[in-house]
């Protein structure tokens, strides 16, 4: 499997903080309890959307109604699969020690920002560096 750890290359002389890696148990429960809460939110609306289908009668101002959930539900599944993806890098993160270090600056992330964002990347400088060239997407505010 040479070929598949070779994405992880540059990260490899990487390495946790000890503040963040000792909070690793509590980052780790972080990230799986909103990897439950986004499963479950997905669910939720799925069975919303099936419940329309199934029991609203086919005229057409429904079937709008029914296109706009069905519309609705793939932007926040589509939300949401973003979402457990950047958990599961960042779990993969933790993994490999090398969690909360910024991909950019490779400084460690201020443990009070993971604690917010625990799937972030980047340190709030570089971020905010980002966003200043890039000022379509909004700052947050930790
Ligand atoms: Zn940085």
């Amino acid at each position: 499997m040479a070929q598949a750890r070779r994405i992880y290359e540059d990260e490899t002389l990487e390495q946790s903080s000890p503040e963040i890696r000792e909070k690793y148990p509590e980052f780790t429960k972080i990230l799986l309890e909103r990897r439950d809460e986004i499963i479950g939110r997905t669910h939720v609306a799925r069975s919303h959307l099936d419940e329309q289908i199934m029991t609203v009668p086919g005229d057409a101002a429904d079937e709008s109604v029914i296109d706009t959930s069905a519309d609705y539900f793939l932007t926040l599944a589509n939300a949401h699969q973003k979402e457990l993806v950047e958990i599961q890098e960042a779990l993969d993160r933790m993994h490999r020690g090398v969690y909360g270090t910024c991909e950019s600056c490779e400084n460690p992330i201020a443990v009070e920002r993971l604690m917010h964002l625990p799937s972030t990347r980047l340190c709030l400088d570089c971020k905010a560096a980002r966003e200043k060239r890039n000022p379509l997407r909004t700052v947050p505010k930790i």
